[in-house]
């Protein structure tokens, strides 16, 4: 029996119209999920603004979401109908040297996610989605569906942290408060260190405040001067770049501690940011500039163990006004917003 799905497509800037469209067959090792909720991202936005047309149309995006398992494929032993999921949505080809390492973000032939009718995107903003078991991450159930659906950004911050290693003790200047400025902050903390915020928002750095963090207004002070003030002088040893902007990775460069210090390079921006560099001051402060991008498979599963156990308290990164699907235009428009945190879409209204 063919069945239906509804869902939000990008057919071109600024323009999400609803549509329907036949839920796909499910392969041996296919799951059919029932969308909860999925969050805008930046991505998301970015390209109903005409920012990242490059990811192409028509376009139903939304790789932020959480669902509940409805059907599984004959031979599917991971996961079973009613489980409450969570998804990793990097695909690989499964053969390069890359993905042989489980490192799928990284696989140098990724399969196009596209339909068979020829949309394009992960089918988050749509009523149901088809993944295989093999993408599928268990989320406890008690997570607000807002909150759960923070998986895949935290993996990518998860992955990040890793590459920072960061120690217990250390102090941690977070550059930007957005929603992955904050989401560092937070995974940060939870590793045992300090963590001071640099943002000028006001509405953002009340939230950092009301989360616990000490923050530095950057639009009154200095945010160098406010980090060697706040440490007596010793400055960070790991500052996380997570603004887009230029301005940043010179602050970055100034208000990491002297000598063997690390910076994160979390954030991209459009345009890209361009900065003078002194490379010898690279050499003398034996500096450590680290990039980081997305996420693999044991990220997502460190960091579903994080929101699960509430180690991991997003709450306060989700705004508390819901959208529902038939609402996918007014929820762009939200989420454009300056200075609005994740927009949750409620897929099945
Ligand atoms: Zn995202
Ligand atoms: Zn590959």
């Amino acid at each position: 029996m063919e069945r239906l799905r509804r869902f939000a497509c990008l057919t071109k800037k600024g323009c999400s119209e609803i549509m329907e469209g036949l839920i796909p067959e499910l392969g041996p090792h296919d799951v059919l999920i029932r969308n909860t909720a999925c969050n805008i991202c930046t991505t998301d936005y970015g390209q109903w603004l005409g920012l990242r047309e490059h990811q192409g149309y028509p376009m139903v995006g939304g790789h932020e979401g959480c669902g509940v398992i409805e059907k599984t494929g004959e031979e599917v032993t991971t996961c079973a109908a009613g489980d409450f999921v969570g998804i990793n949505v990097y695909k690989g080809c499964g053969t390069c040297a890359h993905c042989r390492k489980g490192e799928f973000s990284q696989c140098v032939n990724p399969p196009k996610l596209i339909t068979e009718d020829g949309y394009l995107g992960e089918f988050g903003f749509a009523t149901h989605a088809v993944w295989d078991e093999y993408s599928v991450i268990q989320m406890n159930p008690r997570l607000e569906p807002g909150c759960a659906n923070f998986l895949e950004p935290l993996a990518t911050v998860v992955k990040g942290l890793k590459k920072l290693r960061l120690a217990p003790f250390e102090t941690v200047a977070v550059i930007g408060g957005g929603t992955m400025g904050m989401l560092n902050a937070l995974e940060a903390r939870a590793l045992g260190t300090r963590v001071i915020v640099s943002e000028l928002n006001p509405k953002k750095l009340e939230t950092a405040r009301k989360i616990g963090f000490e923050t530095i207004d950057s639009g009154q002070k200095d945010p160098v001067k406010g980090i060697r003030e706040l440490t007596g002088g010793k400055e960070a040893d790991a500052v996380i770049v997570a603004v887009g902007a230029a301005q940043a990775n010179e602050q970055a460069f100034e208000m990491v501690k002297n000598i063997d210090g690390r910076i994160l390079q979390f954030a991209a921006g459009y345009p890209a940011p361009v900065t003078q560099i002194d490379w010898n001051s690279i050499h003398y402060r034996r500096l450590e500039l680290i990039g980081t991008y997305g996420a693999d498979a044991e990220d997502f599963t460190d960091a579903a163990m994080m929101l699960n156990t509430g180690i991991v308290d997003v709450s306060e990164l989700v705004e508390p006004k819901r959208y529902p699907l038939t609402e996918m235009q007014k929820a762009f428009e939200a989420a454009a917003t300056p200075g609005m945190y994740r927009v949750c879409v409620e897929c099945q209204k």
